[in-house]
């Protein structure tokens, strides 16, 4: 297989190159997922621009309000390993701990798992529930910002033309009084991709038992991930007893459309997804954000 490597060192050389090879480019990051499109012969690519080494995407900064500010080509581990992730965000050292082998997170970037959209992930949940901002520059050298929730378009697919290059991922603090947690269930081994992946942050009344506010972001389980806003709505105002939660649960997910795949069918999806989220409610509710 014949292609072009182009490494590059700034933002503004990996735009001109991109904005050289049009179509033909690609953007390689880390590598983990276009290397196996490529030994299988899926992808055969002309131009692989590589933004490895590109020092002004691979950040992790932390804003004045609380926020946190993480670069495209941040590896996994090191959002993993931060201090002031661990801090502001304990979601995210949990959900990218989370993500396969520490080899495959030494490498893999955060932009790479969030553009290659692959249902099977795990960072797209938790970063519905924070309410990220995707930050996306344009070969021409114009910006934009995406919200989580219009990021991840179809099967495999996510918002950014092919002339776009995403710079940076966004957060801001969640609103006082929300508890947050991750589950993961795999049905191969513990680190394969995961079978469902779900994010959630609960925020009680004063009371301690009734729901305020409850944001449940769903990956793995269907072609694009998304916040069950009729599970949030129909939360908001119930007790947190198992028992609400699985009656909420039971007429709010007559929307889920599971995939079926190598991990598992759409029926068996459609089983345990429920028992999943409500775990993760109550694993939130057990543990302050
Ligand atoms: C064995 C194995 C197990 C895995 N387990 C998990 C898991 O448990 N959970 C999980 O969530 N993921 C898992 N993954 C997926 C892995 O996290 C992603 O494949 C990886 O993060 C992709 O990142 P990358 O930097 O290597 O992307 P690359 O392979 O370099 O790129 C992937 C795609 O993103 C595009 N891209 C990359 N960066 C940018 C950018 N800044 N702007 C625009 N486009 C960009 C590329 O053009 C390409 O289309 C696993 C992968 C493997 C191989």
């Amino acid at each position: 297989m014949s292609f072009q490597h182009v490494p590059v060192a700034t933002v503004a050389d990996a735009l001109a190159a991109l904005k050289r090879h049009g179509e033909g480019g690609k953007v390689y990051a880390g590598g983990v997922a276009l290397s196996i499109l490529m030994k299988s012969r899926i992808f055969r690519p002309g131009v692989l621009i590589d933004i490895a080494r590109v020092k002004e995407l691979s950040f992790i900064e932390g804003t004045p309000d609380g926020g946190l500010r993480i670069g495209a080509a941040t590896v996994h581990r090191a959002i993993e390993t931060s201090p002031l992730v661990r801090e502001r965000f304990p979601l995210l050292t949990e959900v990218f701990h989370n993500v396969a082998t520490v080899r495959i997170r030494n490498q893999g970037t955060i932009g790479g798992n969030l553009c290659f959209a692959e249902p099977a992930s795990d960072p797209p949940a938790a970063l519905l529930v924070l309410e990220a901002r995707m930050k996306a520059r344009r070969a021409d050298g114009t910006e934009r910002v995406i919200p989580a929730g219009e990021f991840w378009t179809g099967y495999y697919e996510c918002a950014l033309g092919p002339d776009e290059l995403l710079t940076e991922i966004a957060v801001d603090p969640l609103p006082p009084g929300f508890r947050t947690a991750c589950t993961r269930f795999t049905t191969r081994s513990k680190e394969d991709k995961p079978c469902i992946s779900i994010s959630a942050a609960v925020a009680a009344e004063p009371d301690g038992r009734t729901c305020r506010q409850a944001r449940i972001g769903l990956g793995g389980v269907e072609a694009i991930f998304r916040r069950l806003g009729a599970v949030e709505e129909g939360l908001r105002g119930k007790a947190l007893t198992r028992e609400a939660i699985d009656s909420v649960l039971a007429g709010a997910l007559g929307d889920l459309d599971p995939l079926t795949d190598i991990r598992a069918s759409d029926a068996y999806r459609r089983q345990v997804t429920p028992v999943f989220i409500r775990r993760t409610i109550e694993k939130a509710l057990g543990r302050s954000s």
